[in-house]
């Protein structure tokens, strides 16, 4: 996920470079379980002081259940829209001073690399839902025999919820209604 933007650099503000991009994921973040590669479309963009990233991504994901455990694929789409920054100028070779907005995830490197991953780690994450579910209706676990109440009928239809589960639950369903 690294582009060579000496030429862009170079470029008249407003120059844009479109790519495809395809990349494997495996590597980005322990915590992150791709299931396939990341794709999508990537804009750079010349701005007067450095380079305008518009991506548009799509990735699937494997997540764990918060109701009943499971492990599903959940399929997500999120956008880059952030601006790089040069750390050497690209005609003169001296050091640039960085503008108070730039962090570490979005400065070019000392060989005009741009590179995508930590900004595309950081999206990615905060695009998955903070409490997953494998179906909107999911029914979760028996709170008596923990059976997964979507496969089986077990023999407690009636068990309620933990009272002190059922509040847990609630923040969490709340948690993952607002982040939808
Ligand atoms: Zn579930
Ligand atoms: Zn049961």
């Amino acid at each position: 996920m690294r582009y060579n933007v000496s030429q862009l650099l170079k470029g008249h503000v407003g120059e844009t470079r479109h790519y495809q991009l395809q990349n494997e994921i495996a590597e980005l973040d322990p915590t992150i379980r791709p299931l396939t590669a990341l794709n999508g479309t990537v804009d750079l963009i010349r701005t007067n002081e450095g380079i305008l990233v518009r991506a548009n991504l799509y990735t699937t994901v494997e997540l764990t259940c918060s109701r009943c455990l499971t492990e599903f694929g959940f399929p997500t789409r999120f956008e880059i829209d952030d601006e790089f920054y040069p750390t050497i100028d690209i005609l003169t070779g001296a050091r640039l001073p960085l503008p108070a907005e730039a962090d570490a995830a979005t400065l070019i490197d000392a060989h005009h690399l741009l590179d995508l991953s930590e900004i595309t780690r950081q999206d990615l994450t905060l695009a998955l839902p903070l409490a997953p579910l494998c179906r909107n209706n999911c029914q979760g676990l028996c709170p008596i025999c923990g059976k997964n109440r979507n496969n089986t009928a077990c023999e407690h239809p009636n068990a309620e919820i933990d009272p002190r589960f059922a509040k847990l639950q609630d923040l969490l369903d709340e948690s993952n209604r607002s982040s939808q």
